[in-house]
């Protein structure tokens, strides 16, 4: 019998055996196997814990060995796994005739504490046939996200679990899995007028395009960002078992929810480190872009980011997955999200309103942060203009579950077109399928081709046009794309010639549309 303990590193973690061993000699406890701080402190509490649920903590010398030894331990974790070791070694527990992996942080009461990975810890357990498994009561629901068939003790305090343990007292029955609460985002109903610009958002949900909101402060740029998660569909089950899995290893899933079935929404302030972006650390714990993944990583005012975090995007938005590599080990984690921008037009402010005081370097250097490279790979782009007080006293507007239908209805298109692709969303179509997937007819390749020519659109452009006026027509179910589905993606690429043109001087809009339309 082993008792396995787990290392979490990445999305993908391995499993360390717990052996001990009890010797003659001067009382003392040893943990080996390149433990840190926190699981050589192991050692205390689990002495305390054991005296205190009732059991003799042996008066031999005491060796722990974490194997395999070349692999850095950490965490608080392990606790449940030595205590119960030491319980068998000892002969207070019998010792279970199957592989069982333990997790679970000790108080010194003997209470199991919960801990963060639960999920990925069983799904590579499980790989490895490993079906038996003892997790804090708190974990418990994790366990059933995900999705493997397993023998559960839930663990309350180390009393228990060791009573339950000798009797092989595992329970295979589950009562369905909690989802983890959704916040409130408000209602597109709630944003007044802006008609075209809730007609780009759609567009960029139902295709996952990458999307930028920019114009003048005030003029609901966040506003309608932040209600994006109120039109998206519900997450597949592979897809929230994955999401699932990063929320845990990071720590964030909320105490007692199972899975994660809606499409996270992240919106780190713009003094995040690069660390706190891409994800690292001691730890090697995910970072935002992958706790977006299967949803939105929103950056408001987005070029108040720095500009290596900016960059540091570009990687990730074309591979969907990120690699952390440091001196003694590397992770990886899916990094599958939308990027959404929103940004002010200069940094002034008044660039679209007023006056702007910056100078054309300024300008210049403001816009290069964001940068081609970022830039480039944003498919639509929502110009919001300053807005007539007459639509903004009109009531009345389509409600944020109207537009979650439409969305649903594409979403499913694109599921049953490509089944058989290792992508599910136009935006992820790669260039050499654009031909295949996105086929239009003489008309409107006419009309493309004349967009294309009066907007100097370079080639990676084009096929994002394609991509985009896919989508709008698997909106309207449309199996073919039509003229008008190309000019609307067209549209939206472009840097917003409605509404927002109207509301800036001439001389503005050149210098915009100098920086920030090229491609
Ligand atoms: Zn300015």
């Amino acid at each position: 019998m082993n008792i396995l303990a787990y290392r979490s590193s990445g999305y993908e973690g391995e499993l360390i055996c717990v052996e001990v061993d009890l010797r003659r000699g001067i009382p003392g406890t040893e943990i080996v196997g390149l433990p840190d701080s926190a699981v050589r402190e192991a050692r205390e509490r689990v002495r305390v814990a054991i005296r205190n649920s009732g059991y003799r903590f042996p008066t031999e010398r005491v060796l722990v060995n974490l194997s395999p030894a070349g692999l850095k331990k950490g965490g608080a974790a392990f606790d449940l796994a030595v205590a119960l070791g030491i319980l068998c070694a000892s002969g207070q527990v019998r010792s279970a005739t199957q592989s069982v992996l333990v997790m679970g942080e000790l108080g010194l009461s003997g209470a199991v504490r919960p801990v963060t990975g639960v999920i990925s810890a069983v799904s590579v357990a499980a790989a490895r046939g490993i079906r038996r498994v003892v997790v804090p009561r708190a974990n418990f629901a994790e366990v059933g996200a995900a999705g493997v068939e397993c023998e559960v003790i839930a663990a309350v305090d180390l009393a228990g679990v060791a009573d339950a343990f000798s009797r092989s007292a595992y329970r295979s029955e589950r009562t369905g899995v909690p989802a983890a609460p959704t916040a409130w985002c408000g209602d597109y109903a709630d944003v007044k007028g802006r008609i075209l610009e809730k007609r780009a958002v759609e567009v960029a949900a139902a295709g996952t395009h990458n999307l930028v909101l920019f114009g003048p402060p005030g003029t609901g740029k966040t506003m309608t960002a932040r209600r994006l998660p109120g039109i998206f569909p519900r997450l597949k089950l592979e897809e929230a078992r994955e999401v699932t899995r990063i929320h845990s290893t990071a720590g964030i899933l909320a105490a007692g929810s199972g899975i994660v079935g809606t499409a996270p929404f992240r919106a780190p302030h713009h003094t995040s480190s690069l660390e706190g972006m891409i994800g690292g650390g001691k730890r090697l714990k995910p970072g935002e872009i992958s706790l977006a993944h299967r949803g939105v990583l929103f950056l408001d005012e987005a070029s108040e980011f720095s500009r290596n975090v900016i960059q540091a995007l570009r990687q990730p938005l074309e591979d969907g997955l990120i690699v952390l590599a440091r001196a003694d080990s590397t992770a990886w984690y899916p990094a599958v999200f939308q990027l959404v921008l929103a940004t002010n037009l200069c940094r002034c402010g008044n660039l679209g309103r007023g006056d702007c005081l910056c100078s054309r370097t300024e300008l210049d250097a403001y816009w290069r942060k964001i940068g081609g490279a970022v830039l480039d790979r944003i498919d639509v782009r929502v110009a919001f203009g300053v807005e007539a007080p007459s639509e903004i006293l009109t009531d009345g507007y389509e409600t944020s579950a109207a537009i979650r239908d439409r969305v649903g209805n594409a979403v499913m298109i694109q599921d049953e077109r490509y089944r058989n692709e290792p992508f599910s969303r136009n935006s992820r179509l790669p260039a050499a399928l654009v031909g295949r997937y996105c086929a239009i007819g003489d008309r409107a390749a006419r009309e493309y081709g004349i967009a294309a020519e009066k907007l100097r659109l370079s080639g990676r452009a084009c096929l994002s046009v394609l991509k985009v006026a896919r989508t709008i027509a698997d909106l309207e179910s449309s199996d073919g794309i039509i003229p008008d589905h190309v000019l609307e993606a067209v549209h939206h690429r472009r840097f917003g010639e409605n509404g927002f043109l109207d509301a800036i001087s001439t001389t503005a809009r050149r210098r915009v549309a100098s920086v920030a339309c090229r491609g």
